[in-house]
């Protein structure tokens, strides 16, 4: 008859939750029956029995209580929502059950992973006045919460994609953006949750935000009366609520992020540059694998935000700067305070399982001993000389005072070694509670009385042989070898009897075996209470163990950036706001890990940079960072990087970028000196064909991405073009690339970096007065591609001119549609008409202007040039330039900077130029149909190519 109820309460408990699967406690088992029995044992290979009920027959399949967690992290893993429901006994002793918890991708407690774990929630405002998305994100294991309001669906996907949420809850709205939702699938590879609608609602969502974290938060973070934001954060907070995670109070903080405090960088970009996930390969390649040496997991979590979220304002990049430029030089204080952290654990974690009612007496005991390493910490600072440097304020930021506190209470409080299970005492050190001293004194009392029992037994009844024990069957009894046990008073019992032996009670022992059983319950009772009521104070202090962890954290990131600093020979940057980007003999970070590097010299300097400056650079060399930029007349804004396949472009571009961003994280850089202007973003666009592997248009992929950049570039941008036009028939691709050069140093005025196999585009440097050329040098003998070796590169480099490229010819295949693909993509329609202009005077052989003054594109100077087929090459038509030439007096002071033309009409290939073997390559490769290419024949193709790429091919030059 129980059984039939068993089942039946399951199917009812079912059928009230939205949960995938249901798992419900029955004594020391957690079942599953019917279909969910059918799923786990599919899924996780659990041996399935038959339950009958009502005569029929359910699929049942169960996991004892212990062993749950790991049942559930393998569903939660697969993608299932999992309730739990656990027995409770009412007051007449029957069970029932009820759903305690529903552990979902977010709200999955028991992780033993470091990284975050953010449920996100998104929510479009379009209908609000601020009309903005707001993004809310929650990581129940470590109390973080953060808010943030995104422009559009692609600033809220760059957002998503920096923090790896695994759980999105999106919005009404949201919801039914089919395309938006798909995106937040394949972008973030989070599972998307549906969540009550009403959640969302604005009055509902701000009480929450206020019922959590004061009345005062929404006012003061300046998101706004119930915007976007505020409606996903009250979300989150129901969610995680109703999921039953128990975290909510480790949530003691709302952060919002200012975007004007941090470094825009789209998803594509934080994908390209391989900040955290490599394209291909091994984690160890990426930025932060390089530069991880942290020793603790908040240490490594910290470090990762920092690379996904560099930063703006310089107080804080000096800040750190100072902390790492100490750390970097001090190393045995900084070896003395990694190795005090190194014992440290996740106080945030620990803080979000005390606040869930989890942790148990080993977490308490690991809270205790993190929060002794603040002290320790503390000192290795001060005696130093690190203690002239931030970081002191770093360790002092915690109240110190109330950590000293918290961690002697845990110390008089709790047993060294302590029992895993909470339930059974064993939990306390003498004199932390007196009724529990009291019950431990009569339980001493108790247990002694039957040490001695058998002493007591044997001497005053003459026996031998007597011992005294207990196990699970008999309780306590009185053991007598056989030989003495016709000899045992009348007042013994015989309870059984063994081969060698009999055993016996007395009244008196039962009578203190009750005792010593009541003593223990009670034993067991008052330490899980006690217990309890410690880890609630515990979890009271959730923002005390927060502050503690985070100051460690940050000290473990910090030193992590020096012990790297250290090793790998990096400087510090200079940090200037506004300022260009100047480096002499720098290194690619990561590549220079596995590679003999040849380093290189980098000179770019933004229209901002500098401006108005006149101070002599290196003007403040003591702190190493200058209020204003050194005066850059010198330094273009736009390099037009050139050079055969596989000599180095692309890998010189990810270095500035790569630079750029560690400069702006407080990082070191590797160098051996760098300026670093700080910028507003990184944008990037890096070969097309990395896109491949996604399956998607590649061209379109590419317009749209060099759409974005042309939208959102602004003047104290880094934009990287590594290839643009590539996917397109040639014409199409120099015309669109042609366009975008003139817009971006027109318009956008950013600095650029466009490195580009299209070598006529050279022709556009001796014309626009921003634009440089550089080509990649590459040794003649065995050695390593050079990239420019220690000469500074850049304006009148004599290698960098126009050659030929061969494989343009007429008649080539050229369907042409790659404008047209550039307007659908979204690229502004200035840079599509002219692209389409460029791509008319291509066609018909004719003169093309260059646009490009500092006043816009049509009022400025122009000139113009030819594309002349014999040559391969645009040459300038003298007779058309000199009449464009007279408008130049009306140019720009800053025009003064105007370049000559160096090598006009000449050529020059060695080094610099496309290299016609791949250009010849990749006229096939475009031309090929991969699906209908059988792939033995596409291997032999590929070999061909190779073979062609190194130089073994006849028609190469
Ligand atoms: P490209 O973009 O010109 O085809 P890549 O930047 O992809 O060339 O570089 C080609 C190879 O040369 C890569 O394996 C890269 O690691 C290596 N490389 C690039 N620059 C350097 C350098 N300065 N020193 C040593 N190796 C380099
Ligand atoms: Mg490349």
């Amino acid at each position: 008859m129980a059984s039939q109820g068993i089942v039946e309460e399951f199917l009812s408990l079912k059928s009230g939750t939205d949960a995938d699967v249901l798992t419900m406690q029955c004594g020391d088992f957690y079942e599953f029956f019917a279909d969910d029995a059918e799923l786990v044992a599919a899924e996780l290979d659990l041996k399935i029995s038959q339950k009958s009920a009502h005569g029929s027959s359910y699929p049942m399949a169960g996991v004892p209580v212990d062993d749950l967690t790991p049942y559930l992290k393998a569903l939660v893993e697969r993608g299932y929502r999992v309730a739990v429901a656990d027995q409770f006994e009412d007051e007449s002793g029957d069970h029932y059950r009820e759903i305690t918890r529903v552990v979902t991708p977010g709200t999955l407690l028991e992780t033993d992973d470091a990284d975050a774990r953010y449920t996100a929630a998104v929510v479009d405002g379009s209908t609000d006045a601020d009309g903005d998305i707001g993004l809310a994100l929650a990581d129940a294991t470590t109390g973080q919460f953060l808010v943030a309001t995104a422009a559009d669906a692609d600033d809220a996907l760059s957002e998503l994609y920096r923090f790896g949420p695994v759980e999105i809850l999106p919005g009404p709205a949201v919801r039914d953006d089919d395309a938006f939702v798909r995106r937040l699938r394949e972008e973030t590879d989070a599972t998307v949750s549906l969540f009550e609608a009403d959640a969302f609602a604005p009055g509902r969502a701000t009480h929450r935000v206020e019922d959590q974290f004061g009345s005062e938060t929404v006012p003061s973070v300046g998101l706004g009366d119930a915007g976007a934001a505020v409606r996903a954060a009250g979300a989150v907070l129901a969610y995680v609520a109703e999921t039953g995670a128990g975290v909510l109070p480790s949530m003691t903080r709302f952060r919002t992020f200012e975007a004007d405090d941090h470094l825009d960088l789209d998803a594509t970009t934080q994908r390209n540059l391989e900040l955290v996930e490599p394209m291909q390969g091994d984690a160890g390649d990426t930025l932060l694998g390089t530069i991880d040496h942290t020793v603790t997991s908040p240490g490594g979590r910290l470090l990762r935000e920092w690379v996904t979220r560099p930063r703006r304002d310089r107080s804080e990049l000096t800040r750190r700067l100072d902390c790492v430029e100490a750390l970097a030089s001090a190393a045995l204080a900084r070896e003395r305070v990694r190795e005090c952290l190194d014992g440290g654990y996740d106080l945030e974690r620990l803080a979000a399982r005390a606040a869930s009612g989890s942790a148990d007496a080993a977490d308490l005991l690991a809270i205790r001993d993190t929060l002794g390493i603040l002290p320790a910490v503390a000192d290795a600072v001060s005696d130093s000389r690190l203690s002239e440097s931030p970081l002191s304020a770093v360790v002092a930021r915690p109240d110190r005072e109330a950590a000293a506190r918290l961690r002697e209470e845990l110390e008089t409080a709790l047993a060294d070694d302590p029992p895993k299970t909470v339930t059974q005492g064993g939990l306390f050190q003498d004199g932390h509670d007196d009724e529990l001293d009291e019950l431990l004194a009569h339980h001493r009392e108790a247990s002694e009385w039957i040490d001695t029992l058998a002493e007591r037994e044997s001497r005053t009844h003459g026996l031998n042989h007597v011992t005294v024990d207990r196990n699970k069957t008999d309780g306590y009894y009185i053991q007598v070898g056989k030989s003495a046990a016709d000899g045992v008073p009348e007042h013994y019992r015989e309870i059984k009897t063994l081969k060698n032996s009999k055993r016996f009670v007395t009244d008196e022992l039962q009578e203190r075996e009750r005792e010593i059983l009541r003593l223990e319950e009670a034993r067991g009772e008052l330490e899980y209470d006690l217990f309890c009521a410690l880890r609630d104070c515990v979890a009271d202090r959730a923002e005390l163990l927060q502050d503690v962890g985070r100051a460690l954290a940050e000290v473990d990131a910090l030193a992590s950036l020096a012990t790297h600093a250290a090793g790998a020979d990096w400087v510090r940057p200079d940090v200037v706001d506004p300022g260009p980007l100047r480096i002499e003999a720098g290194r690619h970070p990561v590549v220079e890990q596995t590679t003999e590097f040849v380093p290189n010299d980098l000179r770019v300097g933004g229209v901002g940079a500098g401006a108005g400056a006149g101070a002599g650079a290196g003007a403040g060399a003591g702190d190493g960072i200058d209020a204003e930029g050194p005066p850059d007349d010198a330094d273009p804004g736009f390099l037009l990087v050139t050079g055969p396949n596989m000599s180095g472009k692309s890998t010189y571009l990810r270095q500035a970028a790569l630079i750029t961003l560690l400069a702006q994280i407080g990082s070191f850089v590797p160098a051996r000196s760098a300026t670093v202007g700080v910028v507003d973003g990184i944008y990037t666009r890096v070969g097309a064909l990395d896109e491949l592997a996604q399956g998607r248009s590649t061209f379109m992929v590419e317009m749209q991405e060099l759409s974005n950049i042309l939208h959102s570039a602004t003047e104290e941008s880094l934009v990287i073009l590594d290839e643009v036009g590539r996917g397109t028939a040639t014409y199409d691709g120099i015309s669109i690339a042609w366009a975008a050069t003139e817009y971006l140093h027109n318009e956008v005025r950013a600095k650029t970096l466009f490195a580009t196999h299209y070598h006529e585009l050279t022709a556009l440097a001796d014309h626009l007065d921003r634009v440089a050329n550089v080509h990649v040098a590459v040794d003649d003998g065995q050695g390593p591609s050079s990239a420019g070796g220690a000469s500074p590169r850049g304006v009148d480099d004599p290698g960098s001119d126009v050659t030929f490229l061969r494989t343009i010819e007429p008649g080539a295949a050229d369907r042409s549609y790659g404008v047209h693909v550039a307007d659908l993509a979204g690229v502004p329609a200035p840079v599509v008409s002219r692209a389409d202009g460029v791509l008319e005077r291509l066609r018909g052989d004719g003169a093309i202007d260059v646009r490009g003054s500092r006043g816009g594109t049509d009022t400025g100077d122009t000139h113009q040039v030819v594309f002349d087929l014999d040559a391969g090459g645009f040459r300038t038509d003298a007779s058309v330039d000199a009449g464009a030439a007279s408008t130049d007096a009306s140019g720009a002071p800053a025009d003064n900077g105007r370049r000559p033309h160096p090598n006009a009409g000449g050529e020059r290939h060695t080094g610099g130029g496309v290299d016609p073997a791949a250009e010849s390559v990749l006229a096939e490769l475009r031309g090929l149909d991969v699906d209908e290419t059988p792939p033995v024949e596409l291997l032999a193709r590929v070999a061909e190519w190779q073979a062609k790429l190194n130089g073994k091919d006849p028609d190469g030059e």
